[in-house]
């Protein structure tokens, strides 16, 4: 089997090369996946180079999240031939994840691939999909309907930032987007925001804790100074759900949004999501998400890519998702 692999030297440097494994040299597990798809998401960008702290052993497979078809299970809730879908619970870091041929996992870790979903539909939508279905629900779980006015999406034109933007367009939000890239305003308008926010403009620090009321929602995976000045502008009652720190994880805010306008802060952990909540996730992209929208997010690849896609979207260069046909 074939595998993206990440070596560590003597010096402590990294680097990555495509390999020949045995199926047998895979960590242990109760269940052999022959994976279709994996995609290239932040935290692949970081194992795919220095570690960022989360890879514990060398040599490594990364890819956080994977989709695709049962080889072998000794659990019984799977069987040879059934689709499954894997994010999260330290898959690709602490774990050997989704660059190979095959992965042996945990059953507690698959979901069966929702039905009205591909394999590579699946993988379009990925970890930073999944993520930013769990950030709208959580805002909807936090009174969040189309008629309380705009909401705010961060980052964009990256993974999470592309998939909440079409998300919320299609339930019949008015979404804005921030972006850094003004080249990417087509590509975001296509998705279906309706207003642009260029990143400066949200890039000072706090100077007034509170601005006027603008945003009845907000996705936010960019963090830091940013996911401090949109506290202070969004409307009484309104929600932020916090998902990434792409532009740092310091938090310069001050508590008034939360005491003078109720503002929500609602953290988003897709990671250790339990199975119930991730089955009502995955149901909702299927329903939710037009996969012809989502399909124009993707950048197809190929294991030998990964070496210079992990750079790329570690310096914020990658435009929505990017689908690994690992075969
Ligand atoms: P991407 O790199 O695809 O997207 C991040 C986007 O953030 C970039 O495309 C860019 O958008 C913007 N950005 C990058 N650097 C900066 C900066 N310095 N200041 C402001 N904006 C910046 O990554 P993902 O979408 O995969 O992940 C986004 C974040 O969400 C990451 O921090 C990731 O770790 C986190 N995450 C968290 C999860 C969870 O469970 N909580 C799960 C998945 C991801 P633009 O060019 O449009 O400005």
């Amino acid at each position: 089997m074939r595998a993206l692999m990440v070596e560590k030297a003597e010096d402590g440097s990294t680097s990555a090369s495509v390999k020949d494994l045995n199926i047998a040299d895979l960590e242990n597990g109760n269940v052999l996946v022959r994976v279709a798809y994996s995609t290239v998401n932040y935290k692949d960008g970081l194992c795919l180079g220095s570690g960022g702290g989360l890879v514990r052993n060398y040599p490594h497979i990364p890819g956080i999240d994977f989709s695709g078809v049962v080889e072998e299970s000794a659990d019984p809730r799977y069987q040879p031939g059934d689709k499954v879908v894997l994010t999260g619970w330290r898959v690709g870091e602490a774990h050997w994840g989704g660059y190979a041929e095959f992965a042996r996992v945990n059953a507690d870790w698959l979901v069966p691939l929702p039905d009205g979903l591909r394999l590579d539909q699946a993988m379009a939508v990925g970890t930073a999909g999944f993520t930013a279905m769990l950030a709208v629900m959580a805002l909807e779980d936090h009174g969040l309907t189309p008629d309380r006015g705009e909401v705010l999406v961060t980052g964009a034109a990256g993974g999470v930032g592309s998939v909440a933007v079409a998300l919320l367009a299609a339930l019949g939000y008015q979404v804005a987007g921030v972006t850094g890239r003004p080249d990417q305003e087509d590509y975001l308008r296509s998705l279906g925001a309706s207003r642009i926010v260029p990143r400066e403009e949200l890039a000072e620090t706090v100077k007034r804790p509170l601005e006027s009321e603008t945003w009845a929602g907000c996705v936010d995976a960019v963090g830091g100074p940013m996911l401090a000045r949109i506290l202070g502008q969004m409307k009484y009652g309104g929600s932020v759900a916090a998902v990434g720190l792409a532009g740092g994880a310091n938090l310069p805010a001050t508590v008034i949004p939360f005491l003078l306008r109720g503002v929500n802060l609602l953290g988003i952990d897709s990671v250790m999501q339990p199975y119930e909540a991730r089955v009502r996730a995955w149901q909702r992209i299927a329903r939710d998400l037009p996969m012809d929208v989502s399909q124009a997010m993707v950048q197809p690849a190929g294991l030998s890519d990964l070496p210079a896609l992990g750079e790329q979207i570690l310096k914020g260069q990658v435009r929505g998702r990017v689908v690994v046909d690992v075969t």
